[in-house]
């Protein structure tokens, strides 16, 4: 026997144990954007590689590292998607929703970043998301971060997750304050690690964002980005904080939090748990107004997160708030004859026809009638319909409660449905 191809690590399957979470917190997901009146959008997963140099940054870990990047037959250089902001934007400006408009969206999708992989951390996962378009007021910036914390709500996990937020003002107060924070890091250059030297002199902001304890020892008395916000992004942030506090949302102000990509201006915000180690971060996004018009758009203010739904369901599943599925039919078939097979396959399509919402499974394989009742509880069915010899002749089914050990009754072809509905309802 040839050996079996693996998948790619950092690719996972879901088998259907899980599909089954994955679906509830879909749900969830779908029926929380959908109460606050956001749109779904959906995009490609193969871009051109121009489109996250522009926005995600050159320098950036997505771009520098972690990109799918492979040449097209035809040489052109494409990307798998990183992440959906960037593309968010390019779809929205080329379908005409930008100019003059205001937009609530989301999506929900595959992303792929080559990582090094470990819990919570894939190189394909899975980003759900919101973007709003052409709201420049911090009233915005608290809609997506209350939407954000319903989701917590709608599983009862609120206490489980910390929201950081922060200000990164505009793109000017920004570089200013880089000057001043790469002026004080040079001096102290012995006491940084080599990564944080090598960001010194390509992205200073991430330093901020080092694990290394000597490094944010040091940080300790560097210049603080807080000292060298414009007015307007000071004041849209006591705004937000006021907001959210009218929210009844806690939230401590994390004055290192910059994020990662290069697109973001002003308020930056992450909802972070301490119950999945080290890739705590289970939402994260902020505010890039200048993104639509960097990719040939139109001035158009914007703010947005993305969440990872691996590291949500994980979540779910330690905090063990997802339910596992308890059974893959409600009604299944069983049938001993010809005639008897096909009388079967008929009322399971009557029944499916007149109870969409029934899981009805028809016994394939023959087989004699003890058999086919151990695959019906081994679906976990709860009631099974039986036809042989008698009940065709007889034009009856027997239906057989299989929770209530002994209750079962033979019925009239025509009353089947009935005599199902009233066992499951
Ligand atoms: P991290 O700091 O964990 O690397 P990030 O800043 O790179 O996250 P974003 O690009 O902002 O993350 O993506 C938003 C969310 O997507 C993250 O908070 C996380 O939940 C999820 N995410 C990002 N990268 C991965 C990955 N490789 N595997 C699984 N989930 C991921
Ligand atoms: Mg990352």
């Amino acid at each position: 026997m040839s050996k079996p191809i693996q998948a790619i690590r950092g690719m996972n399957d879901i088998l259907p144990s899980e599909t089954a979470q994955w679906q509830q917190v879909e749900a969830v997901l779908r029926q929380t954007v959908a109460s606050y009146g956001y749109s779904e959008i959906r995009f490609p997963i193969v871009e051109f590689t121009d489109l996250f140099k522009r926005s995600v940054g050159e320098v950036t870990d997505i771009v520098e590292k972690e990109m799918y990047t492979f040449e097209d037959r035809n040489g052109d250089s494409l990307s798998l998607r990183p992440e959906g902001t960037a593309v968010c934007v390019r779809a929205a400006n080329q379908g005409a929703l930008l100019y003059n408009q205001q937009q609530r969206l989301w999506y929900m999708g595959p992303m792929f970043r080559h990582e090094r992989p470990q819990k919570g951390r894939y190189r394909q996962f899975h980003q759900f998301g919101v973007e709003s378009y052409g709201f420049a007021g911090p009233d915005m910036d608290a809609e997506v971060i209350m939407l954000s914390a319903r989701l917590w709500e709608a599983f009862g996990i609120t206490e489980h997750l910390r929201l950081e937020i922060n200000s990164l003002g505009t793109n000017e107060a920004r570089a200013e304050y880089t000057v001043a924070l790469v002026a004080f890091l040079e001096q102290h250059k012995d006491k940084l690690d080599e990564d944080s030297q090598r960001r010194l002199g390509t992205n200073p902001l991430r330093i901020l964002d080092s694990k290394n304890p000597d490094v944010q020892a040091l940080l300790e008395s560097a210049p603080k980005l807080s000292e060298h916000l414009d007015e307007e992004s000071v004041q849209m942030f006591e705004e937000l904080k006021a907001r959210l506090d009218a929210a009844g949302i806690k939230y401590v102000v994390n004055e290192r939090l910059v994020r990662g990509l290069d697109y973001y201006n002003r308020t930056v915000f992450e909802w972070v748990t301490e119950s999945l180690g080290s890739q705590g971060t289970v939402l994260a996004g902020g505010r890039y107004d200048g993104l639509v018009e960097q990719l040939g758009g139109k001035a158009t203010p914007a703010v947005g997160f993305a969440m990872g739904i691996e590291r949500f369901v994980l979540l779910l599943q330690t905090l063990d708030i997802l339910k596992e599925p308890t059974s893959d039919a409600d009604v299944y078939l069983v049938a001993a004859g010809k005639a008897a097979e096909l009388k079967a396959v008929e009322i399971a399509e009557q029944l499916r026809h007149s109870a969409p919402s029934l899981r009805v499974v028809n016994h394939c394989g023959g087989g004699n009638f003890k058999k086919q009742m151990k695959r019906a509880d081994k679906l976990g069915a709860q009631v099974a319909l039986i036809l042989g010899e008698d009940e065709v002749n007889n034009q009856q089914v027997t239906v057989k409660n299989l929770k209530v050990h002994g209750e079962q009754q033979t019925v009239a072809w025509a009353d089947v449905a009935s005599a199902v509905t009233a066992i499951i309802d």
